[in-house]
């Protein structure tokens, strides 16, 4: 009787458990993107972005992707998130991958697509 409430309380913890894990690990590897990317500079002028243009990219980023979403239910027409962070020293646009963490200065998808 114990062992089945034991079961009982257990299973369905089991079954969340790799979610959770699976939403912080996505979280924390979201703030290691995000830090990554504020320290990076800008590969025109060298100037570290800092956190709010990359908030900023990342923010459109997101609006990109539910216009998107809108326009084509159901259609995933971007699997790699591209964020265009713009440097607030010179205006230069650059882009940033927080699958990879890595910088581009110019668009993955100008470069494939054209
Ligand atoms: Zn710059």
């Amino acid at each position: 009787m114990r062992i089945t409430l034991w079961a009982l309380v257990a299973i369905p913890f089991l079954l969340i458990l790799p979610y959770v894990a699976a939403a912080t690990c996505g979280l924390w590897s979201f703030r290691r993107a995000i830090r990554i990317a504020s320290l990076t500079p800008c590969p025109r002028c060298g100037t570290v972005v800092g956190r709010a243009p990359v908030i900023a990219a990342k923010d459109t980023y997101v609006q990109q992707e539910k216009e998107r979403q809108k326009q084509h239910p159901g259609l995933k027409l971007r699997t790699v998130a591209e964020w265009a962070i713009r440097c607030p020293q010179c205006g230069n646009t650059f882009y940033f991958y927080p699958g990879s963490n890595k910088v581009q200065q110019v668009s993955r998808f100008m470069t494939t697509t054209t």
